[in-house]
């Protein structure tokens, strides 16, 4: 059976990716994502009004025009979790093709929710969503040998998975994103047994498709929990205070949310999510039975709900309340920015403490948000606690492991730019591989054929 590989995008950059197999006849496609960078770097962008074209030439949206030289049947289009990078070009491009989308619960209805929001292209997008769990499979084509699997990883976001396409060559395993996580909060370990048997079953792993985000960094990634305990070591060494405390991490990080939640319960203040996404990521895990929020926890999205909360705040006293907001990336338009240019009721005076359950993400445009957005909280004498945070991405030690694990014939690094593909180049060829025989570096727009 022939076997190829199309990386279509997400191999220059982080952000929109999507990269898609051919296995004889049929054709998976894995994540269509969002350069979320280039668009923010247009002031007043709405993606939701434009057309696909003008996003693929603003390098905002995978440039799928390459699928026309794949020579089969798109069978399916799989998100592997909910993060815009992986899911926020499918509403663009997914209409193109006659083929469901099939994801987990949880990303199936951000995906819904994605689709909804889009303006030009809602009436043409009748793609079906088709959720499946981690551990289940699903016949591709009609050859009968075939078939998808998704296996369970931790990440950033619940509910994430990395699919798996079984061929009679060997398997072909799409990596993107995981860390490993042996004791996550809110859902179960990363399956490593599963990755194991992959590896050792059949004809093996003809093909791993690696996110390599974190490669450079020594070590392994520290679980999820870590983050919890230096999140609850931090509320309480601040629970005395009888001022104004305020933390902000990613919306769609759930899992830190209700950390966040449930320690401020724990030191007598009520917390509150405030912000559109907030209300978003954290409202559809509940409502899909993902978390259990206490009741009196309020979510809300809207501008003029949100100043109500904080005139309550105000009236109330700061003291009994801990807002959740966004902004850990000092977004010009994010609620904690907002906060500290003065635009929300909510007053932030001398010794107040923000938390930032978050880490900057090393891009010269947020690295410059976030320093202004701090510089603004700072000068009305807010006190930060920053980086309190665990990435969703492998390191060094957590790579060869899967590459332990999976033990693949050929590679494809990913999720990166060329510089950022070098030390886990470093890390494959430590491990026998070989550029341009089993270790494929590559570009948005190549083929690479491993079965002929
Ligand atoms: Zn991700």
């Amino acid at each position: 059976m022939e076997i190829e590989i199309a990386t279509i995008g997400g191999y220059e950059e982080v952000g929109r990716q999507m990269t898609a197999v051919r296995a004889g006849d049929d054709v998976v496609i894995f994540d269509m994502g969002l350069n979320l960078s280039q668009v923010l770097i247009h002031d007043n962008v709405e993606t939701e009004k434009m057309h696909s074209l003008d996003l693929i030439d603003m390098g905002a949206i995978p440039d799928d025009r390459v699928m026309s030289d794949l020579e089969g049947d798109v069978q399916a289009i799989v998100p592997t979790h909910g993060h815009l990078d992986h899911i926020g070009a499918i509403s663009k491009l997914a209409h193109r093709y006659n083929a469901p989308v099939v994801a987990s619960p949880f990303t199936i209805e951000l995906v819904k929710q994605q689709v909804e929001g889009e303006t030009k292209f809602s009436e043409s997008f009748d793609n079906d969503l088709v959720k499946m769990q981690a551990g289940e499979t699903m016949s591709i084509g009609d050859s009968g040998n075939v078939e998808l699997e998704f296996v369970h990883v931790t990440h950033s976001i619940i509910d994430a998975i990395n699919p798996v396409v079984h061929t009679p060559e060997g398997a072909i395993v799409y990596g993107l994103d995981k860390r490993m996580d042996h004791s996550p909060v809110l859902e179960d370990p990363i399956d490593m047994q599963r990755f194991r048997e992959i590896g050792r079953e059949g004809n093996g792993v003809l093909c791993y498709i690696e996110d390599c985000t974190n490669a450079g960094r020594k070590g392994r990634t520290p679980s999820e929990s870590h983050a919890r305990s230096h999140l609850e070591d931090t509320i309480r060494s601040i629970e005395d205070y009888d001022g104004g405390i305020v933390a902000t991490t990613f919306s769609s990080h759930v899992s830190r949310v209700s950390s966040i939640v449930e320690f401020a319960k724990d030191i007598g203040r009520q917390p509150v999510l405030l912000g559109r996404s907030m209300e978003k990521y954290s409202g559809t895990a509940e409502r899909l039975g993902f978390v259990d929020f206490p009741d009196d926890v309020g979510m809300y999205g809207h501008r003029k709900s949100v100043d109500r909360t904080f005139k309550r705040i105000m009236k109330e006293g700061k003291e009994n309340y801990l807002p959740i907001v966004t902004g850990h990336q000092g977004e010009p338009r994010a609620m904690l920015t907002r906060m500290g240019r003065g635009e929300t009721p909510y007053e932030i005076e001398d010794g107040d403490k923000v938390i930032f359950s978050a880490r900057v993400i090393p891009e010269p445009t947020n690295e410059g948000q976030r320093y202004q957005s701090e510089r603004l909280l700072r000068m009305q004498g807010a006190r930060i606690y920053d980086e309190i945070h665990v990435s969703g991405h492998l390191r060094e030690e957590g790579h060869y492991q899967m590459l332990d694990a999976l033990q693949p014939q050929h590679i494809i690094p990913a999720h990166q730019d060329l510089e950022g593909f070098a030390p886990y180049v470093d890390l494959a060829e430590s491990q026998g591989y070989a550029m341009g025989r089993d270790l494929h570096v590559t570009r948005n727009g190549n083929m690479i054929q491993l079965v002929e």
